[in-house]
């Protein structure tokens, strides 16, 4: 029978109270008992040879008792004490407060001692070692290490664990077809699901755990594949090709004016893109595509070009931003982009008067706004369209999976509009694929003409008084400076680092008196944000004191310096986006990352910022500074938390992964075969939040 279906409680010495201290692990049954893998190992396979020990080491001896304990007694305290040898050489040992020892340590008997080696003037000794009979010793050699929850031990989760495994007949299919198993050079599950628990030695610990992972990784892969085909095939688009040939004359004439009319020349790269999004809109199945682009490379314009192509077609777009700063920014260049044309563009947020949302919405329905410019608040508003051709996500990152899927199914009359997602995140390939494996993705690798490099330098609290100086050039030139602080309020338990509300008063009352300063963050109502943000761009303000809520995407090209307090606090994409804000013109920029921190780690990334300024070699570097952690967020990113696999270090899994998914489907594209069917069981079994919703 199923294991899904099997109480803990049929385990011995597991009660139902037990069990619910399991649950709190989200181990509910035996199957998830199965799957609950050990976070680490202790690993007793290496026996180090008496005359080798070294001081402070944790390793496994083999020794005889060369001699009869002795226990004694201080109170409630106890220890035993005896000598142990192998012969040729005598070390002591020592066990604090387990008088029931006595009775194992027999002179003369041989065991395997586990524990740590200390250096006694000139002889060793072992703490408080663990004993292990032969038949022990070679059955435990490598122990589990699972996570604990209060009320459970390792011997209890482990025997648990044991229990099961005995109990496991191997009802559970293969997930991964044979045939690619054995390309893979993967074991059996019923190896893996073993041997992950209850390994001999190292190497069958990672030929499990090299299993698990893969599956992991592939069925995730397979889930976003899926995902990525329903919507491509089951939908139908609104195709824009156009078949009228004096008309179609008529619309690359239009889109040659908009772009004879910007100031400056496009990019390759913009150009490039701009072709992949029409390429789409051509199609009758939906665009499903992320448009990736360094901080500064222009995407917002790329957009552009796409939604003119729709307004041309005679379509509407939908325009969302993460931010209400953001959403009226956009409006505000997309209004200026399409200056020249009667054009129907309306700002739609969370702040839109009711009486002014009504209108909108009535005006939406029946086709008279052709493009709305929104906060996501408007993915909860009853917005009907007439016929919406394009939706555009700006700032991917701030959105996850499953709001990706909710995006695509505003509906009207069948027809699933085409998708872009903006994202200026930059991620390694590796994890792009799982990240976004459900997208089609262009990349604009380029900045425009004339940029200059951002001069980056790292700086302390000493350095202040300069730093200042330098502020006060640049506005004396009439450009404008970002000061980013960590933090909105003073806190007590973070005593040194920086609040806005604090530096905000010490420039405006102490340092720049005679300057306007302003000061942003998210606690501010939405009304005094645009208020100061609007100030800001008209230049009224001089220096902004701001949290990172400029880190997306706001644009302000006359600003051309920023100072980053407490830089140490952030991570290295993220400092990336932030100092994106400055060097958004031909004007030299300045950007300072201030810190007095003492973490080489911390210190290192900043100087890497300072020698570095593409996004996507920054990510790489990010990735090997920081190892394992969430940055990226795949919380965020609403994909399951993974159970082994950890996306930084399991990259050359990933593109095996990723090779041997390319085989199968390439063969079997709707995963019908025979050998293929068990993948779609397992996705469904083991992932059904990232599928809900879907028919497989
Ligand atoms: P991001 O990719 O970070 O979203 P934006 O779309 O905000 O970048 O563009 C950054 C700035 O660069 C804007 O002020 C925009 O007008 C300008 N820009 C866009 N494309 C070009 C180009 N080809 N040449 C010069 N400036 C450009
Ligand atoms: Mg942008």
């Amino acid at each position: 029978m199923s294991f899904s279906k099997r109480n803990l409680t049929e385990l011995r010495q597991i009660s139902d109270k037990r069990a619910q201290l399991f649950a709190k692990l989200n181990v509910n049954n035996l199957e998830d008992l199965l799957f609950f893998f050990p976070r680490a190992y202790q690993d007793m396979s290496k026996t180090t040879p008496l005359h080798l020990v070294v001081d402070g080491e944790t390793t496994t001896i083999k020794a005889k008792i060369a001699k009869t304990p002795t226990l004694q007694r201080r109170g409630k305290l106890s220890w035993i004490k005896t000598a142990l040898t192998d012969g040729a050489t005598v070390i002591s040992a020592i066990w604090f407060n387990q008088p029931w020892l006595m009775q194992k340590l027999q002179p003369d008997n041989i065991f395997y001692f586990y524990g740590k080696i200390q250096n006694q003037g000139r002889s060793f000794s072992i703490q408080n070692p663990q004993i292990m009979t032969e038949q022990e010793y070679s059955d435990n050699k490598i122990q589990a290490i699972y996570p604990l929850t209060k009320g459970l031990t390792q011997n209890l989760i482990r025997s648990a664990v044991k229990q099961t495994i005995d109990l496991y007949d191997n009802y559970l299919y293969d997930p991964i077809p044979d045939e690619i198993r054995k390309k893979a050079k993967l074991s059996t599950l019923e190896f893996a699901l073993e041997k992950i628990h209850l390994p001999n030695n190292q190497q069958e610990c990672l030929i499990a755990r090299e299993r698990l992972a893969f599956e992991e990784l592939f069925l995730i892969r397979v889930a976003l594949y899926l995902l990525k085909k329903k919507r491509v095939e089951d939908a139908k688009a609104y195709s824009l090709l156009i078949e009228d040939t004096v008309k179609n004359e008529q619309i690359i004439e239009q889109m040659n004016q908009l772009r004879a009319n910007l100031p400056f020349e496009l990019t390759n790269a913009q150009v490039m893109a701009v072709n992949d999004l029409l390429n789409d809109l051509k199609k009758s199945n939906p665009m499903n595509r992320l448009l990736q682009g360094d901080v500064g490379s222009g995407k917002t314009l790329v957009a552009a070009f796409a939604i003119a192509y729709v307004k041309f077609c005679g379509g509407q777009s939908l325009f969302m931003a993460p931010t209400s700063i953001l959403a009226k920014q956009h409006y505000q260049t997309l209004k200026d982009f399409f200056a020249e044309y009667p054009f129907e563009i309306r700002l739609l947020t969370g702040q839109t008067k009711s009486k002014v949302r009504a209108e909108i919405l009535e005006s939406t329905a029946n086709g008279k706004i052709e493009l709305i410019v929104g906060t996501h608040a408007v993915l909860e508003q009853d917005l009907k369209f007439e016929n919406l051709v394009l939706t555009i996500t700006d700032e991917q990152h701030r959105f996850g999976v499953k709001q990706r899927a909710v995006l695509g199914e505003t509906d009207n009359k069948g027809y699933t509009p085409h998708r872009l997602v903006i994202s200026a995140t930059p991620i390694p390939r590796t994890l792009g694929l799982i990240l976004y494996g459900d997208l089609d993705l262009t990349l604009m690798r380029e900045l425009p003409k004339g940029r200059k490099k951002i001069q980056t330098y790292t700086a302390t609290s000493q350095d202040e008084t300069r730093i200042y100086t330098l502020m006060r050039k640049a506005v004396e030139r009439n450009e404008q400076v970002y000061v980013v602080c960590p933090l909105i309020e003073d806190s007590d338990e973070l005593d040194d680092v920086d609040s806005v509300e604090s530096v905000y008063k010490q420039l405006s009352q102490n340092i720049f008196p005679d300057l306007n300063i302003g000061l942003l963050h998210g606690s501010l109502k939405p009304d005094q944000k645009h208020k100061v943000m609007q100030d800001f761009l008209d230049n009224e303000i001089n220096i902004i004191v701001s949290t990172t809520v400029i880190e997306v995407g706001v644009d302000n090209p006359q600003a051309t310096f920023m100072l980053i307090r407490n830089a140490e606090r952030f991570g290295l994409a993220q400092l990336h986006q932030l100092r994106g804000r400055i060097g958004r013109s031909d004007l030299d920029s300045i950007c300072i990352l201030q810190s007095d921190t003492k973490d080489e780690l911390a210190l290192t990334r900043l100087r890497t910022l300072c020698k570095n300024d593409d996004g996507f070699a920054l990510a790489e570097e990010d990735l090997r500074l920081r190892g394992p952690g969430d940055f990226f967020g795949t919380k965020q990113h609403g994909l399951p938390q993974f159970k082994l696999v950890n996306l930084y270090e399991d990259q050359e899994l990933m593109n095996s992964v990723d090779k041997f998914f390319k085989e199968i489907i390439r063969d079997d594209p709707n995963l019908r075969k025979v050998e293929n069917r068990n993948i779609v069981k397992a996705i469904k079994q083991r992932y059904p939040e990232l599928l809900s919703g879907m028919i497989l």
